[in-house]
């Protein structure tokens, strides 16, 4: 029993951007950082300005380091603009949003991407130099990136975001060089020594699915013994922000808490739903997760951290009725 008066299992948490970095910010306040270990999206990185830029993974130091814009839910508190503006000015297209401290952190990535270091160790000693706690982990050092095919052809996942604010129809996705990455041997340890995997509320087509396209990582979910549990990012069948419900609904999937057990059909034990969705239990029981029906909304510091309780302490029933 930790100092925070819960069992302490050791933790992974798979995560995407801003609602990955809710989930993993209510764990952080739960668990010893030695019992955390977060496998973030690389899927979402893309150049700009010759710079690497790998936003997910910032979403997560930055929101652990207790630096991020809380309004936005990405990039510092209190930054600027100006060198983009500079920029704009010198005829670069400017739409991706780079402030000017948060680019000091893309030039030190980008020199030391340059000179072959791998870009697992980059994250690590940047979440220690901002005074992370918990692991922040990539699920390989290879580049993945999620292309998005809409009626206008392929698109880069940040031209579909960002530039054109997800308004096109999603057609297709894919995950280009998921195929032949390996896996990290940090990540793929972190899942063997975990007592409880949870998936986020993460944007299951676009912040999971790339992770959950390397074949090793995904065999490692697949094969764990432990409990293993999801968080729905839909709340009354709608996400909470972005465009996770219309993706969903366009390629397929239904966008539902039952939908979403589905598309981790063998992967999750347990899916976390909401209140609200307390009617679709049965259905998620029908593809295989044991519900559990409880508030997922994280507005609060203490959304988060009793959501994260909430989960810890299911997981530890099920292993102890195992
Ligand atoms: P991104 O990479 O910044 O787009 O963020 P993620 O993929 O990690 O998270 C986006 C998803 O988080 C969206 O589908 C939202 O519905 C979901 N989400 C955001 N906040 C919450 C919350 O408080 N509770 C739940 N259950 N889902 C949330
Ligand atoms: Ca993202």
């Amino acid at each position: 029993v930790s100092a925070t008066g819960i069992d302490a299992p050791r933790t992974v948490l798979l995560a995407g951007g801003v609602g990955g970095a809710k989930m993993a910010e209510g764990l952080a306040a739960v668990l010893p950082a030695d019992r955390l270990s977060i496998i973030g999206n690389v899927a979402d990185d893309q150049e700009f300005h010759g710079l690497w830029v790998s936003p997910d993974i910032d979403t997560l130091t930055y929101t652990l380091a207790g630096l991020i814009d809380r309004e936005r839910g990405w990039g510092l508190a209190g930054d600027t603009t100006n060198a983009l503006a500079r920029l704009a000015a010198l005829g670069e297209p400017a739409w991706m949003t780079l402030g000017d401290q948060d680019l000091a952190l893309h030039i030190h990535r980008t020199r030391r991407r340059a000179a072959g270091e791998r870009a697992s160790t980059i994250a690590a000693d940047v979440a220690r130099a901002l005074s992370v706690g918990p692991a922040i982990l990539l699920p390989t050092d290879d580049v993945v990136q999620t292309r998005v095919r809409t009626d206008e052809g392929w698109l880069s996942f940040q031209d579909y975001f960002v530039r054109l604010r997800c308004a096109p129809e999603v057609r297709a996705l894919a995950y280009t060089g998921a195929a032949d990455a390996k896996p990290t041997a940090e990540a793929l340890d972190a899942i063997a020594r975990a007592e409880l995997i949870v998936l986020a509320p993460s944007n299951p087509l676009v912040s999971l699915a790339p992770i959950l396209a390397i074949a090793g990582l995904r065999q490692a979910l697949a094969g764990s013994r432990v409990p293993r549990l999801a968080v729905s990012p839909l709340i009354g069948g709608a996400t909470v922000k972005g465009p996770a419900d219309r993706m969903m609904t366009a390629l397929g999937h239904e966008a539902s808490a039952a939908g979403i057990a589905r598309f981790y059909a063998g992967l999750i034990d347990m899916l976390a739903i909401d209140e609200r969705d307390g009617a679709d239990a049965e259905a998620v029981r029908a593809a295989g997760a044991e519900p559990l029906v409880l508030p997922t909304l994280m507005k609060s510091a203490e959304d988060k951290a009793a959501l994260a309780r909430a989960l810890i302490a299911a997981g530890q029933a099920r292993r102890a009725a195992a």
